[in-house]
């Protein structure tokens, strides 16, 4: 990329995914193999917006990627600041992109956009939308008005939140959606328009201790209890549920949980898909209502995947303790 002085600088690391992948010989499926330069090369109006330092950090399919990549891409991006960047975009697999955008999201202390994008197409796919979701990410990333707000996903020229963002479909060009509250922004004619002003953000120091364990299990029916029962042995630190409705389970699941609570946190979420969990509906046995007389907490608005990133963070952080606090209504 040519350096010219004037413009902004954009750090930009690629880590895999989608949006790195051609297809091999013999009908073998697509594969990660572009790294950073070659995606950037795809996208030759970037070099006009701003001076580019590209970065390979990684060239995974996004479900093999973990917490320990995530903290060093952290760093990355917080140097890369540090050292003058206006903005960070990494470009990733979609399939744990609502997860890693969180996860990032809860540790994410600067001004500076940090923003997230891949493809739904792979990069040797005629129609790839990987360029377009790039360019749209500088441009998001480059404007005022992005600053303070944590990290954003930028998908089909849709800016979304990283608490809320979802992928809602396996194949879809436009599977990432926020359920409730919507995107909270768009890229019309390369303008950010933003819907809301940024809003008050908190965030989690670095964890201390990254070997322990949250698991998550999904209620589902004439489920037996042989699972939640294992949890605390197998040495999980948390557990989070994604419960039936608006965070229900069976009577024989809410005893099971009633027994973990002293050992653990247990946070249940709904696995709807969207909308929030009850608090005061519903008085049977394993409703919200007995759930929290047990000891067990709500999950508000965030989804089962996404409490287990804010309960791993917490526990790392030392700080379970206010999990309460970080559950929105
Ligand atoms: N299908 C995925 C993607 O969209 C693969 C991955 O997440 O790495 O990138």
């Amino acid at each position: 990329m040519k350096a010219q002085t004037n413009l902004p600088r954009l750090a930009i690391a690629s880590l895999g995914g989608t949006v790195s992948m051609q297809a091999g010989d013999g009908g073998s499926g697509v594969k990660p193999k572009l790294g950073c330069e070659e995606q950037l090369a795809k996208v030759p109006q970037l070099s006009e917006m701003a001076h580019i330092e590209a970065a390979t950090l990684g060239l995974l399919p996004s479900a093999s990627m973990g917490f320990a990549e995530l903290l060093e891409v952290l760093l990355w991006a917080q140097r890369a600041v540090e050292c003058g960047a206006q903005a960070v975009i990494l470009t990733q697999g979609t399939d744990s992109l609502e997860e890693t955008a969180f996860f990032l999201d809860l540790l994410w202390s600067s001004e500076a956009p940090l923003i997230m994008t891949g493809a739904m197409r792979a990069a040797s796919q005629p129609g790839n939308d990987g360029p377009a979701n790039l360019l749209a990410a500088a441009h998001v990333a480059l404007a005022q008005g992005s600053r303070g707000r944590g990290v954003l996903v930028v998908m089909n020229d849709q800016v979304h939140c990283a608490a809320n963002v979802r992928k809602t479909a396996s194949l879809a060009l436009t599977a990432f959606k926020s359920p409730g509250s919507g995107p909270i922004g768009d890229v019309v004619e390369g303008v950010v328009v933003y819907r809301h002003p940024p809003a008050h953000r908190e965030v989690l120091p670095l964890p201390q201790c990254t070997d322990h364990r949250v698991a998550l299990l999904e209620a589902c029916l004439g489920a037996d209890t042989a699972l939640l029962q294992a949890v605390a042995s197998l040495g999980y630190e948390g557990l989070v549920i994604a419960g039936f409705g608006a965070g229900h389970v069976s009577s024989s699941w809410a005893n099971a949980l009633g027994t973990l609570v002293p050992t653990l946190p247990v946070i249940v979420a709904t696995r709807t898909g969207s909308g929030p969990t009850a608090l005061a509906s519903y008085g049977f046995a394993g409703g919200e209502i007995d759930l929290q007389r047990k000891g067990v907490h709500m999950a508000g608005q965030l989804c089962p995947r996404k409490c287990r990133i804010l309960l791993w963070l917490l526990i790392g952080a030392g700080r379970q303790h206010q999990l309460h606090s970080w559950l929105p209504r």
